[in-house]
């Protein structure tokens, strides 16, 4: 019988390591998509869209939101992010595992939502470790690293309500953990199977 479909919710603060994750997750099971979100922020680098994003610009992004098209919508950073339905509900019901990395207020509007969900927060061995990863990057601005340090402070604060929390201070421990809460999640989703009458 095939599995059931699962939404997904991951949170975890910029420089957890979370793509990393995912892409470990992927190899273990390989039904997982990703939801593709629209936002306003430029591309980087390298982006493409429809694959990473769907770049759209503010009166686009206004007009999707009026007609209904996000299950949840966020400001980060001064940039709008929206988890269109057609991934997350639609993709469900078709019976795939949505992974959506999306913030903390997102997540919980999709708990307010009532649509069911998993949700999975992944939190740095510490904040001195995050800070660390941050600053190795060397691909952005001081001030641009200040705000995502403040911003996982707060993120971290909201971790106690998510189903499960993964440390990621070990990749492959933490990936197991990872595959494993999915597994429990599906199977906790499939229909009863009726035992045949002896
Ligand atoms: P980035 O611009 O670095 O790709 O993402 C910045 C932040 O926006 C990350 O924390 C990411 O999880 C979050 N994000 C990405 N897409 C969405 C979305 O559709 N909704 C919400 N609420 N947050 C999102």
């Amino acid at each position: 019988m095939s599995q059931p479909g699962l939404l997904l919710v991951m949170t975890g603060p910029s420089g957890v390591g979370k793509s990393t994750l995912v892409a470990g997750v992927r190899e273990r099971i390989p039904e997982v998509e990703f939801s593709v979100s629209c936002t306003t922020r430029p591309p980087r680098t390298g982006e493409v869209d429809g694959v990473d994003y769907f770049f759209v610009d503010a009166g686009e992004f206004a007009r999707r939101r009026d007609e209904d098209a996000f299950l949840e919508h966020a400001t980060v950073h001064g940039n709008s992010y929206g988890t269109l339905r057609s991934y997350a509900v639609d993709r469900v019901a078709a019976g795939a595992v949505v992974l959506l990395d999306i913030d903390v207020q997102g997540a919980d509007q999709v708990r307010d939502s009532g649509v069911d969900a998993a949700f999975l927060f992944v939190l740095p061995p510490s904040f001195d470790v995050l800070e660390a990863r941050l600053r190795g990057r060397a691909t952005d601005a001081k001030d641009v690293i200040d705000r995502r340090l403040v911003t996982a402070r707060h993120e971290v604060e909201q971790a106690g309500w998510f189903d499960v929390r993964i440390t990621n201070d070990d990749l492959a421990r933490a990936t197991d953990e990872f595959v494993a809460f999915i597994e429990a999640e599906r199977a906790a989703r499939a229909p009863l199977r009726r035992a045949p009458r002896s």
